[in-house]
């Protein structure tokens, strides 16, 4: 096992070590005073990393998945009528997850690398009569970012609620929940919070949580009740102990660790370094003639980057030359164009040095491929956009 390898995947992402020791400490009682400060200076923290005053942060074991699945089966009821802007792979994900739930789903999807305009989310809002409607801030199979603000404006005319799936964005890109109208945001703990896999976060505001309380049936998933969880979280940041479901003791000094970091650092710096370090990737890709999913650099997010593969390289000698480099890439996952395309996760603790031995091993593995290029061409491009770090 390399110790040193770079995980330049969409998550989970490279960990602090101080972040993963801390997990080795004793494990307390979820009653324990000092746990109870513990989780309840973390709960806290997350307003300020969601930027949502008046929301109410949910941490719970389990993936983004569960986030995803908790964010939304809340909120619904049967014959409910919900949109789902789909850019991608976790689009279809909200589809599955809704398709169980005797809903009306309508999907709004677009070209492959294309997000909709904020006024083809109105016309489709004039329309029909959503509940809900849910899309991806950054879609991770394909690279790019929705315009969550304009989104969250437009929905903000209708009665509906929207439901942002943060998973590869949250602490990586801006987002500003109480400003841009966005009543549900959730999170994983493996991306760009850099802390490992376990963790489902997710934040809702007040709005969302009178919706919840007009609920007239239970939520049909037990363990995702938000109504059962709320009281368990308000009870912690006011520093008390309640229980619900015993919470992960160990992960959540390891989330807390991360979120102190990322509050040490400052949200906006951090912003900053991810937009900066993502600028470096895409100059670097674009330096060696490869073509990117994104229809544009605009839409293009900051936590990931997804080229496709020149003509006749071959996606497994590439990832295996990559990852002899000490870096992991992740391959493609996008139904028709799963072999046609990589994707670079760069979000969380990198800097120059893990950006650059990124953009090393992708140099080797194309070259390794037969691909014919100016060898240093895309690291002398990152290497020039990283001066602004
Ligand atoms: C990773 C990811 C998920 C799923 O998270 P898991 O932790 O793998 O369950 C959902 N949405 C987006 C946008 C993601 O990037």
């Amino acid at each position: 096992m390399n110790e040193r390898q770079i995980l330049a995947i969409p998550g989970p992402t490279p960990v602090d070590p101080r972040v993963l020791r801390v997990l080795s400490k004793p494990t307390l009682s979820h009653r324990d005073p000092d746990f109870i400060d513990l989780f309840g200076e973390t709960l806290r923290n997350f307003k300020k990393i969601f930027l949502c005053k008046s929301g109410q942060a949910v941490v719970v074991a389990g993936s983004g998945t569960l986030a995803m699945e908790m964010a939304v089966v809340n909120f619904l009821e049967e014959g409910d009528r919900l949109l789902v802007i789909n850019t991608g792979y976790f689009g279809d994900r909200f589809v599955e997850i809704f398709s169980r739930h005797g809903v009306e789903i309508d999907q709004m999807n677009v070209p492959v690398g294309r997000i909709p305009s904020k006024d083809q989310v109105r016309e489709a809002l004039e329309k029909e009569d959503y509940k809900l409607v849910t899309v991806q801030h950054v879609d991770t199979s394909i690279g790019v970012a929705n315009d969550i603000k304009g989104i969250g404006e437009v929905a903000n005319e209708f009665d509906t609620l929207v439901v942002v799936d943060g998973v590869c964005s949250i602490s990586g890109c801006e987002f500003r929940q109480d400003d841009w109208k966005i009543d549900v945001c959730f999170t994983g703990s493996q991306k760009a919070l850099a802390v490992p896999p376990g963790l489902g976060i997710v934040m809702i505001n007040e709005d969302a949580i009178q919706a919840l309380n007009e609920r007239k049936t239970l939520t049909s998933n037990y363990y995702c009740d938000l109504s059962r969880w709320l009281p368990i979280m308000q009870a912690y940041e006011e520093g008390e102990a309640a229980y619900f479901a015993t919470p992960p003791v160990n992960m959540i000094y390891s989330l807390h660790e991360s979120v102190r970091q990322i509050l040490d650092e400052g949200l906006e710096k951090r912003i900053r370094r991810h937009s900066i370090i993502s600028r470096a990737v895409k100059e670097a890709v674009y330096a060696l003639s490869l073509d990117c999913l994104p229809a544009s650099n605009e839409i293009a997010a900051n936590t990931v980057t997804a080229p496709y593969y020149p003509p006749k390289v071959d996606g497994k000698r590439f990832h295996k030359t990559v990852r002899r480099e000490g870096v992991v890439l992740a391959g493609g996952v996008l139904k028709d164009l799963r072999d046609k395309y990589f994707r670079i996760g760069h979000m969380g603790n990198m800097g120059s040095s893990e950006i650059l031995a990124i953009v090393g091993a992708i140099e080797k593995g194309l070259s390794a491929c037969g691909y014919e290029f100016q060898r240093g061409l895309g690291l002398t491009a990152a290497g020039e956009v990283l001066t602004e770090l």
